[in-house]
């Protein structure tokens, strides 16, 4: 509860009660007359109450001193009574400040301690020891909030947690990389997980990486999550556009598996594979740019991936790790129907990009009968791609679009140019810009968010018939689902799995 009076955060603990467990009260958070109120909070909440006063350096909002910080937890506890829902469940002590008082106080008021320990720029290398050494009795819970900064941090994280199993903790990877540590709480072996009221204009995020509590709570179902639900994903990088959560889980919530599917962030795909292991992921979805990079880390593989060199999906099977590619027959049933043809006989077809989802594009032109012309930025990623099947290819430069001129019955956008999340910059980029469409091309574009990337608009306003990547997202997906569960995918499910927003 970040909100700057006690009221605000009565009223949005109101509106969001059935989705949390407790509320923490972040009382530095609340204008300062306000602080001196705080000591009725948890009865008016009516339910368990963490009391935190989280200092600036910790990443909160208390810049006065020490001394006025523990008067102000020490009126929280004050006045304690024999009904202890009506005093704090939770005081929150970081593991740096020394106030026997009132870690006696809390006590006996049945008041547990938290003993927290806070990194806002990194994560730190003795992790193990720390966690060790920052509980000082049996009755404590220790919580470490470190930011994580790669991939690597969430592991360190991880495998600390490991090394102090059995121990009450709480553990929490802040920032983007670190977004699973908080849905997969039990996985981590933490307590609890924070989440915020993100809709709310006056909710500040509690800390860096919270998830929308009705998120928390009815998207990733965080409250059935246990030790037996089967955990799925999908990883990538950044990984900030991602609507597969979306599409997975409300799948199994609608059949009724005990299963989650998380977005797996990673700046390094070697410890995406160990943090897998030590979850116990028995599938996952990649996506840009690891299609190619992850089948080094495959057991085994399909025929397609062998062919086609990405690999888009991994499931754990006794052997070991299966890579499979279900991008390619996606985008074939995808363009087809859009088409409305059997196959691609007598379409010359330019294929724009040479990266992982360009190979399963190509595969399949090549396997129902299209001629293509292959143009890439990196002009030789084009030609060992065309090699293979006899294909033209060419730079995205004036050569290369003047080649378009004959193999432009469809043109299909494979780059990841235009997509949002990963160019931040230059959402507006159109691979092609050059080429002028004559509007009776036929144009597929991969990418699905936005729904109209600038060279789609383009192609649309010149009258052309188009279509982007969502409709293949969804197909792909099912073949995923089938995949990971080895059952036929829920067709009476599908208008209510559509993917998010689009
Ligand atoms: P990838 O392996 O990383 O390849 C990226 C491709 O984009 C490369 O050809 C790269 O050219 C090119 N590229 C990137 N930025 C560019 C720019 N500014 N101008 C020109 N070319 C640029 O990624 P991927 O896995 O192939 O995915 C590509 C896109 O397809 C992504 O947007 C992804 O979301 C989408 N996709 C959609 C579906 C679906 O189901 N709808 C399925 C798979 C992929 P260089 O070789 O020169 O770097």
């Amino acid at each position: 509860m970040t909100a700057s009076t006690l009221g605000r955060n009565l009223e949005i603990l109101e509106k969001y009660r059935k989705y949390a467990d407790m509320a923490e009260l972040r009382a530095d958070c609340l204008d300062p007359d306000e602080r001196l109120l705080i000591r009725r909070f948890p009865e008016q909440a009516g339910m368990p109450v963490i009391l935190t006063i989280r200092r600036d350096i910790d990443g909160g909002h208390f810049v006065g001193g020490e001394g006025a910080r523990i008067s102000l937890m020490a009126r929280g506890l004050a006045y304690a009574e024999a009904d202890r829902r009506r005093n704090f469940a939770y005081l929150d002590i970081e593991e740096d400040l020394n106030v026997s008082s009132l870690e006696e106080a809390a006590r006996t008021f049945g008041t547990r301690i938290i003993r927290s320990y806070h990194n806002i720029k990194g994560t730190d290398a003795d992790l193990p020891a720390k966690i060790r050494s920052m509980r000082r009795s049996g009755d404590e819970i220790v919580k470490v909030s470190v930011m994580a900064n790669s991939t690597r941090d969430v592991l360190e994280l991880l495998c600390a947690g490991r090394e102090c199993e059995g121990q009450e903790k709480i553990l929490i990877s802040m920032g983007h990389f670190g977004t699973y540590s908080r849905i997969l709480s039990e996985q981590f072996g933490s307590f609890l997980s924070y989440c915020s009221a993100l809709s709310e204009p006056d909710a500040l995020p509690a800390a860096p990486g919270q998830i929308e509590v009705r998120e928390l709570a009815n998207l990733y179902r965080f409250r059935n999550i246990t030790g037996a639900t089967k955990v799925y994903g999908v990883t990538g990088y950044p990984l900030k556009a991602t609507d597969s959560p979306h599409f997975f889980n409300t799948v199994f919530e609608l059949e009724g598996t005990n299963a989650v599917y998380v977005p797996f962030p990673a700046d390094s795909i070697t410890d995406l594979m160990e943090i897998s292991k030590e979850l116990n992921v028995e599938g996952l979805s990649v996506t840009v740019p690891y299609k190619e990079a992850i089948i080094p880390f495959l057991d085994f593989q399909s025929d397609e991936v062998r062919v086609i060199g990405a690999c888009n999906t991994l499931t754990l099977t006794p052997q070991g790790w299966l890579g499979t590619n279900t991008d390619a027959r996606g985008f074939s049933d995808s363009l087809l129907t859009f088409l409305n043809k059997p196959n691609f006989k007598r379409q010359r077809v330019t294929v724009i990009g040479a990266g992982g989802a360009a190979r399963s594009v190509v595969f399949e032109l090549h396997r129902l009968g299209a001629k293509a012309l292959i143009l890439n930025r990196t002009v030789h990623k084009a030609r060992r791609l065309a090699a293979p099947y006899k294909f033209a290819w060419g730079g995205l430069d004036e050569r290369g679009i003047e080649k378009m001129e004959k193999y432009h019955d469809i043109i299909i956008q494979t780059t990841s140019a235009g997509m949002e999340g990963i160019n931040p910059n230059d959402i507006s980029a159109d691979p092609a810009a050059t080429y002028n469409f004559c509007g009776r091309e036929e144009v597929m574009d991969l990418v699905y968010k936005p729904k109209m990337t600038a060279f789609l608009k383009r192609a649309s306003n010149a009258g052309c018939n188009v279509q982007n990547g969502y409709d293949m997202l969804i197909r792909q997906a099912r073949y995923q689902y089938i995949q990971f569960t080895g059952k036929e995918f829920p067709e009476h499910f599908l208008s209510r799995v559509q993917f998010g927003e689009i």
